[in-house]
């Protein structure tokens, strides 16, 4: 098997990281966490991932703001970005968007949906890196 796709969450919820993590990990993918965004920031700085897994209700910098500040390093500017959010609003999408996030999920997340989401975000960082 080929080595395993590198995904980071970053949430601030530990069931919700747990679940998240549990999903990711039993297809496959290498998982870390952090529990806020300048912990995850300093991650994504620090060791390569494939894609990011980003709640958007973070305590302190929230996730838009976070997934700006990692758009704007070199460093972090490509990894795709997945969005997690409990505001299903009208507009949230676009908002999210325009951060730089790649995709976005809302919650309770439908897991299926969310691994589709994360395999073909996944699929579209390797083909912009070939
Ligand atoms: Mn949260």
């Amino acid at each position: 098997m080929s080595e395993s796709k590198r995904i980071l969450i970053i949430e601030d919820n530990a069931a919700n990281r747990k679940l998240i993590g549990g999903h990711l990990q039993r297809s496959g993918y290498a998982v870390q966490e952090a529990e806020d965004a300048d912990k995850g920031i300093a991650r994504a700085l620090a060791e390569p991932f494939d894609l990011i897994v980003m709640d958007i209700q973070l305590p302190g910098t929230d996730g838009l703001t976070a997934t700006r500040l990692l758009r704007a390093n070199a460093k972090t500017a490509r990894i795709p970005i997945l969005a997690v959010t409990a505001h299903a609003m009208r507009g949230d999408e676009g908002r999210i968007l325009a951060a730089g996030c790649d995709g976005y999920v809302a919650k309770p997340i439908a897991y299926k949906e969310f691994l589709a989401t994360v395999a073909t975000l996944l699929a579209v960082g390797q083909a912009a890196t070939e």
